[in-house]
Protein backbone atom coordinates (compact mmCIF):
# COMPACT_ATOMS: atom_id res chain seq x y z
CA UNK A 1 0.00 0.00 0.00
CA UNK A 2 2.54 2.42 1.44
CA UNK A 3 4.50 1.77 -2.11
CA UNK A 4 1.78 2.12 -3.80
CA UNK A 5 1.23 5.48 -2.44
CA UNK A 6 4.93 6.57 -2.94
CA UNK A 7 5.01 5.07 -6.59
CA UNK A 8 1.83 7.22 -7.51
CA UNK A 9 3.25 9.92 -5.91
CA UNK A 10 6.43 9.93 -7.75
CA UNK A 11 4.05 9.36 -10.92
CA UNK A 12 2.17 13.03 -10.18
CA UNK A 13 5.52 15.12 -9.27
CA UNK A 14 7.05 13.53 -12.51
CA UNK A 15 4.30 14.55 -14.73
CA UNK A 16 4.05 17.93 -13.29
CA UNK A 17 7.73 18.44 -13.78
CA UNK A 18 7.42 17.78 -17.33
CA UNK A 19 4.90 20.12 -18.09
CA UNK A 20 7.17 22.67 -15.91
CA UNK A 21 9.83 21.59 -18.85
CA UNK A 22 6.87 21.55 -21.97
CA UNK A 23 4.79 24.29 -21.21
CA UNK A 24 4.30 24.64 -25.16
CA UNK A 25 2.23 20.93 -24.79
CA UNK A 26 -0.56 22.53 -22.70
CA UNK A 27 -0.65 25.85 -23.82
CA UNK A 28 -2.81 26.59 -26.43
CA UNK A 29 -1.65 29.60 -28.87
CA UNK A 30 -2.86 28.90 -32.24
CA UNK A 31 -6.07 31.06 -32.56
CA UNK A 32 -6.65 34.64 -30.19
CA UNK A 33 -10.41 34.23 -29.41
CA UNK A 34 -11.11 37.78 -30.50
CA UNK A 35 -11.85 40.23 -27.97
CA UNK A 36 -15.54 41.45 -28.16
CA UNK A 37 -17.75 43.71 -26.58
CA UNK A 38 -19.86 41.62 -24.03
CA UNK A 39 -24.11 41.31 -23.08
CA UNK A 40 -24.74 43.96 -20.80
CA UNK A 41 -28.38 43.96 -19.88
CA UNK A 42 -30.60 44.02 -23.20
CA UNK A 43 -28.10 45.30 -25.94
CA UNK A 44 -26.66 42.66 -28.36
CA UNK A 45 -22.45 42.36 -28.36
CA UNK A 46 -20.61 43.74 -30.61
CA UNK A 47 -20.56 41.15 -32.98
CA UNK A 48 -24.09 40.34 -33.40
CA UNK A 49 -26.87 40.69 -36.55
CA UNK A 50 -29.42 42.62 -35.11
CA UNK A 51 -32.41 40.97 -36.69
CA UNK A 52 -35.09 43.12 -35.04
CA UNK A 53 -34.05 45.97 -32.52
CA UNK A 54 -36.46 48.81 -33.65
CA UNK A 55 -39.01 49.19 -35.59
CA UNK A 56 -38.99 47.52 -38.77
CA UNK A 57 -38.80 44.04 -39.90
CA UNK A 58 -36.56 44.56 -42.51
CA UNK A 59 -34.32 41.88 -41.89
CA UNK A 60 -37.66 39.52 -41.93
CA UNK A 61 -39.80 38.21 -45.06
CA UNK A 62 -43.17 36.11 -45.72
CA UNK A 63 -42.31 32.24 -46.32
CA UNK A 64 -45.53 32.07 -48.19
CA UNK A 65 -44.14 34.91 -50.64
CA UNK A 66 -40.85 34.69 -51.26
CA UNK A 67 -39.32 38.23 -51.43
CA UNK A 68 -42.62 39.99 -49.96
CA UNK A 69 -42.40 42.09 -46.62
CA UNK A 70 -42.80 40.02 -43.26
CA UNK A 71 -46.35 40.82 -42.86
CA UNK A 72 -46.55 40.43 -38.63
CA UNK A 73 -47.79 43.80 -36.66
CA UNK A 74 -45.13 45.83 -35.94
CA UNK A 75 -45.49 47.95 -32.64
CA UNK A 76 -42.41 49.92 -32.05
CA UNK A 77 -39.50 48.11 -30.03
CA UNK A 78 -41.83 44.45 -30.72
CA UNK A 79 -43.37 43.13 -33.35
CA UNK A 80 -46.77 40.41 -33.24
CA UNK A 81 -47.53 37.44 -35.10
CA UNK A 82 -50.21 38.27 -37.16
CA UNK A 83 -52.41 35.02 -37.86
CA UNK A 84 -52.97 34.32 -40.83
CA UNK A 85 -50.09 35.20 -42.48
CA UNK A 86 -47.87 32.29 -42.52
CA UNK A 87 -44.37 31.92 -40.77
CA UNK A 88 -41.42 34.37 -41.43
CA UNK A 89 -38.04 34.01 -42.19
CA UNK A 90 -34.51 35.78 -42.26
CA UNK A 91 -33.52 36.86 -45.45
CA UNK A 92 -29.86 35.54 -44.56
CA UNK A 93 -29.02 32.57 -44.07
CA UNK A 94 -26.97 30.78 -40.80
CA UNK A 95 -25.75 27.62 -39.54
CA UNK A 96 -23.83 27.27 -36.24
CA UNK A 97 -24.86 30.38 -34.18
CA UNK A 98 -25.66 31.64 -31.52
CA UNK A 99 -29.29 33.19 -30.55
CA UNK A 100 -30.83 35.81 -28.69
CA UNK A 101 -34.57 36.01 -29.04
CA UNK A 102 -37.34 37.50 -26.54
CA UNK A 103 -40.85 36.59 -26.72
CA UNK A 104 -44.19 37.25 -24.85
CA UNK A 105 -47.76 35.69 -24.85
CA UNK A 106 -50.24 38.00 -24.01
CA UNK A 107 -52.37 36.89 -21.70
CA UNK A 108 -55.85 37.38 -23.12
CA UNK A 109 -54.38 35.22 -25.94
CA UNK A 110 -53.75 32.36 -23.84
CA UNK A 111 -57.42 32.72 -22.39
CA UNK A 112 -58.95 33.04 -25.58
CA UNK A 113 -57.24 30.74 -28.11
CA UNK A 114 -57.03 27.38 -28.23
CA UNK A 115 -52.93 27.46 -29.36
CA UNK A 116 -52.04 28.21 -26.19
CA UNK A 117 -49.45 30.92 -27.40
CA UNK A 118 -47.96 28.30 -29.73
CA UNK A 119 -44.80 29.67 -31.61
CA UNK A 120 -41.33 28.60 -32.29
CA UNK A 121 -38.08 29.53 -33.81
CA UNK A 122 -37.21 27.07 -36.56
CA UNK A 123 -33.41 26.82 -37.00
CA UNK A 124 -32.24 26.61 -40.61
CA UNK A 125 -36.18 26.39 -41.27
CA UNK A 126 -36.06 22.64 -39.51
CA UNK A 127 -35.60 22.56 -36.13
CA UNK A 128 -37.78 23.61 -33.75
CA UNK A 129 -37.25 24.93 -30.56
CA UNK A 130 -40.94 25.42 -29.04
CA UNK A 131 -42.93 28.31 -27.82
CA UNK A 132 -46.04 27.36 -26.10
CA UNK A 133 -47.86 29.11 -22.28
CA UNK A 134 -46.24 26.46 -20.06
CA UNK A 135 -46.05 28.08 -16.97
CA UNK A 136 -46.69 25.79 -14.15
CA UNK A 137 -47.73 23.38 -17.16
CA UNK A 138 -51.11 25.42 -16.95
CA UNK A 139 -52.09 23.96 -20.39
CA UNK A 140 -50.72 20.76 -20.54
CA UNK A 141 -49.21 19.30 -23.18
CA UNK A 142 -47.19 16.52 -24.14
CA UNK A 143 -43.94 17.10 -22.29
CA UNK A 144 -41.72 17.36 -25.54
CA UNK A 145 -44.35 19.75 -27.21
CA UNK A 146 -43.89 22.20 -24.15
CA UNK A 147 -41.89 25.41 -23.96
CA UNK A 148 -38.13 25.01 -24.25
CA UNK A 149 -38.44 21.45 -25.87
CA UNK A 150 -36.64 20.51 -29.20
CA UNK A 151 -40.51 19.91 -30.62
CA UNK A 152 -41.70 16.42 -29.78
CA UNK A 153 -38.06 14.96 -29.42
CA UNK A 154 -36.30 16.62 -26.46
CA UNK A 155 -38.31 17.85 -23.13
CA UNK A 156 -36.46 20.82 -21.31
CA UNK A 157 -34.64 19.57 -18.27
CA UNK A 158 -37.14 22.22 -16.42
CA UNK A 159 -39.90 24.19 -16.61
CA UNK A 160 -38.15 27.81 -16.61
CA UNK A 161 -40.95 29.57 -17.67
CA UNK A 162 -42.87 32.97 -16.94
CA UNK A 163 -46.71 33.43 -16.77
CA UNK A 164 -47.94 34.64 -19.59
CA UNK A 165 -47.95 38.09 -20.02
CA UNK A 166 -44.65 38.23 -19.16
CA UNK A 167 -41.58 38.72 -21.57
CA UNK A 168 -39.20 35.85 -21.42
CA UNK A 169 -35.91 35.02 -23.08
CA UNK A 170 -34.16 32.43 -24.75
CA UNK A 171 -30.24 31.97 -25.77
CA UNK A 172 -29.31 29.33 -27.91
CA UNK A 173 -26.57 27.44 -29.25
CA UNK A 174 -27.19 25.53 -32.35
CA UNK A 175 -25.25 23.55 -34.04
CA UNK A 176 -26.27 22.14 -37.70
CA UNK A 177 -26.17 19.23 -38.53
CA UNK A 178 -23.00 17.75 -41.36
CA UNK A 179 -23.45 16.01 -43.92
CA UNK A 180 -20.82 13.14 -46.35
CA UNK A 181 -20.82 13.68 -50.05
CA UNK A 182 -23.14 11.07 -50.24
CA UNK A 183 -25.82 12.78 -48.56
CA UNK A 184 -25.39 10.60 -44.86
CA UNK A 185 -25.13 12.09 -42.03
CA UNK A 186 -21.88 12.74 -40.73
CA UNK A 187 -22.93 14.46 -37.04
CA UNK A 188 -26.71 15.43 -36.30
CA UNK A 189 -27.64 18.62 -35.65
CA UNK A 190 -27.66 19.77 -31.37
CA UNK A 191 -28.87 22.27 -29.29
CA UNK A 192 -27.69 24.02 -26.03
CA UNK A 193 -30.89 26.22 -24.54
CA UNK A 194 -31.16 28.87 -22.01
CA UNK A 195 -34.67 29.85 -21.13
CA UNK A 196 -34.45 32.98 -18.67
CA UNK A 197 -30.70 32.34 -17.93
CA UNK A 198 -31.66 29.02 -16.95
CA UNK A 199 -30.19 25.58 -19.03
CA UNK A 200 -33.19 23.69 -19.93
CA UNK A 201 -31.16 21.50 -22.85
CA UNK A 202 -27.97 20.60 -22.68
CA UNK A 203 -26.13 19.91 -25.89
CA UNK A 204 -29.20 17.46 -27.13
CA UNK A 205 -28.73 15.98 -30.71
CA UNK A 206 -31.70 15.45 -32.63
CA UNK A 207 -32.42 12.20 -35.08
CA UNK A 208 -33.67 14.43 -37.93
CA UNK A 209 -35.78 17.91 -38.58
CA UNK A 210 -38.78 18.45 -36.18
CA UNK A 211 -42.12 17.77 -37.02
CA UNK A 212 -45.46 17.19 -35.50
CA UNK A 213 -46.23 14.23 -37.30
CA UNK A 214 -43.73 11.16 -36.73
CA UNK A 215 -40.10 11.59 -36.99
CA UNK A 216 -38.90 13.16 -40.12
CA UNK A 217 -34.81 11.63 -41.32
CA UNK A 218 -32.32 13.88 -42.13
CA UNK A 219 -32.39 15.21 -45.75
CA UNK A 220 -29.28 16.39 -46.28
CA UNK A 221 -29.39 20.73 -47.18
CA UNK A 222 -26.96 23.57 -47.35
CA UNK A 223 -24.69 24.74 -44.78
CA UNK A 224 -26.66 27.41 -44.15
CA UNK A 225 -30.58 28.65 -44.39
CA UNK A 226 -32.73 31.29 -43.12
CA UNK A 227 -34.37 31.05 -39.36
CA UNK A 228 -37.89 30.63 -39.29
CA UNK A 229 -40.50 31.88 -36.54
CA UNK A 230 -43.25 30.05 -36.82
CA UNK A 231 -47.11 31.40 -37.19
CA UNK A 232 -49.69 29.35 -35.44
CA UNK A 233 -52.76 31.39 -34.69
CA UNK A 234 -51.63 32.85 -31.73
CA UNK A 235 -50.27 36.40 -30.67
CA UNK A 236 -46.89 36.02 -29.71
CA UNK A 237 -44.97 39.13 -29.44
CA UNK A 238 -40.87 39.39 -30.02
CA UNK A 239 -38.68 41.83 -29.53
CA UNK A 240 -34.70 42.36 -29.40
CA UNK A 241 -33.29 39.70 -31.25
CA UNK A 242 -29.86 38.86 -32.42
CA UNK A 243 -27.87 37.08 -33.84
CA UNK A 244 -24.35 35.16 -33.91
CA UNK A 245 -22.43 32.97 -36.62
CA UNK A 246 -20.30 30.88 -34.73
MG1 LIG B 1 -44.61 25.65 -32.20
Amino acid sequence: MLIALVVANMTYLGSLSAQKKEPNNVEDWSKQPTSIKPVVGATPPSDAIVLFANDNLSQWESLRQKGAPAAWKVDGPQFTVEPGTGDIITKQSFGDCQLHIEWNIPENEVQNNLNFGNSGIYFMGLYEVQIYSSYNDEHKIYYNGQAGSIYKQHAPLVNACLPAGTWQTYDIVFTAPRFRCDNSVESPASFTVFQNGVLIQNHVTLIGPTSHGPHTEYKSHEDALPLLLQEHGSKVSYKNIWIRNL
